[in-house]
């Protein structure tokens, strides 16, 4: 089909929440190209945001994946065991600090769920009053009427009143509006390692320190949203083991299955203990050939070691970058860790544009950021391109 025509077919028939898109639509991928209707190749940095780690066709994975669809079954419901769901719990478990997973379908059920286990956590210790939840202005969490509310973002919430109540938004980094906020009716602090959405702001590490002190003295559990950060964005499995703090809660989502839908809220044992059968469900979440992406995933990453590619070429690209911004006075600063990058700009739209006329695809975070999110197969090489043609434009 014709990009033409299938711009008029969404303008028709589909509810208008994503406005003027990007005008392309991707056919193919090889690696980390993709190429549109007309066959022209774009270097992806921006990976679906941040979802599609292993690139495009990869081998080992589209290979997994069709021999799962010819040989076993696609969903059975979680009424009956599932193979493949019991092993990739087990994985996640052997590379993290959690002892239990639940299986979600996306980032904010993933996080509705991490939410529901804090509060029944209290409620099971006969503390039903301990239900607040603390998270941070500027955050993102999702999109569904808990995870808007905990979103510390007024635009993403303002025509859906009344909100799920409960949320008390701090500022990011300020240690001493949270310990102000933190009273006997939190049940638990919720925060991005490193805030994507809004622009890719890490958190400090001292801060999470004492954060994690904090909720340790309080009883509350400290809930890491891991949906953009986690594996191996950041050159570790998970942020919280870059900065050296562990949460008792993360959630984990976007680059999990690869583009199949599969999100995961992962606890320990103490907390994960706070549900009991009945407590907390779903139909679609961990079937067995969504589990069958995440295990390949986890899987290729660890043989193809894309955790060390992540810290290397990202931090080879940052420091790269840091140089180009010296160049032009609308670059004002370089953020992030490993392939996950921000270039705070006053140009975002416009690099943004021209980029994508040039065959490079970025995304946009927080109006004044270009966020970078690539594919965890991204090389050196794959960096100097795109070095060389942001040069161009930020001098022109
Ligand atoms: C994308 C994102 C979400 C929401 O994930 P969905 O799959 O869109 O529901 C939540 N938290 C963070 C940090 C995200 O980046």
């Amino acid at each position: 089909m014709e990009l033409e025509t299938i711009q008029a077919l969404d303008q028709q028939h589909f509810m208008n929440v994503f406005g003027q898109r990007i005008p392309v639509c991707f056919t193919r991928g090889e690696g980390v190209t993709l190429y549109d209707t007309k066959g022209k190749p774009y270097l992806d940095l921006f990976a679906g945001i941040a979802v599609n780690a292993l690139g495009y066709n990869h081998p080992v994975w589209t290979r997994e994946m069709c021999s799962y669809l010819t040989e076993q079954v696609v969903h059975t419901s979680n009424i009956y065991y599932v193979e493949t769901q019991a092993k990739l719990a087990q994985k996640l478990t052997e590379l993290t600090c959690a002892d239990r997973v639940y299986f979600a379908n996306s980032g904010a059920e993933a996080n509705e769920c991490a939410i529901k286990l804090a509060k029944i956590y209290q409620y099971k210790k006969g503390r039903p009053e301990k239900n607040k939840v603390i998270t941070l202005c500027n955050s993102f969490h999702g999109r569904t009427l808990a995870t808007v509310a905990a979103t510390g973002q007024p635009k993403y919430q303002a025509p859906y009143q009344p909100l799920t109540p409960g949320f008390i938004h701090v500022p990011l980094n300020d240690f001493n509006a949270l310990e102000q906020a933190a009273d006997d009716t939190v049940c638990a602090v919720m925060l991005e390692p490193i805030q994507g959405e809004s622009g890719v702001y890490p958190a400090d590490r001292e801060y999470l320190n004492k954060v994690r002190a904090l909720c340790s003295q309080k009883d509350m559990l400290l809930i890491f949203d891991e949906v953009q950060t986690g594996v191996g964005r950041t050159g570790h499995w998970y942020a919280y083991q870059h900065f050296g703090v562990e949460p008792d809660v993360f959630t984990t989502a976007k680059a999990l299955g690869n583009g199949i839908p599969i999100s995961a809220c992962c606890a320990k044992e103490f907390a994960a203990s706070a549900f009991s059968p009945g407590d907390h469900g779903g139909t679609f979440g961990g079937n067995g050939f969504a589990c069958q992406s995440g295990l390949t995933v986890l899987d290729c990453i660890q043989k193809e070691n894309l955790l060390d590619n992540a810290r290397e070429t990202g931090a080879y690209f940052k420091q790269e970058l840091e140089k180009l911004a010296q160049q032009t006075e609308h670059i004002s600063e370089i953020r992030g860790v490993g392939l996950m990058l921000g270039i705070q700009t006053d140009c975002a739209k416009v690099y943004q544009t021209k980029l994508f006329e040039q065959g490079f695809l970025v995304g946009t975070a927080g109006g004044n950021t270009l966020r970078l999110v690539p594919p965890l197969i991204f090389s050196k090489e794959n960096a100097k391109e795109f070095l060389s043609a942001f040069s161009q434009i930020i001098n022109e």
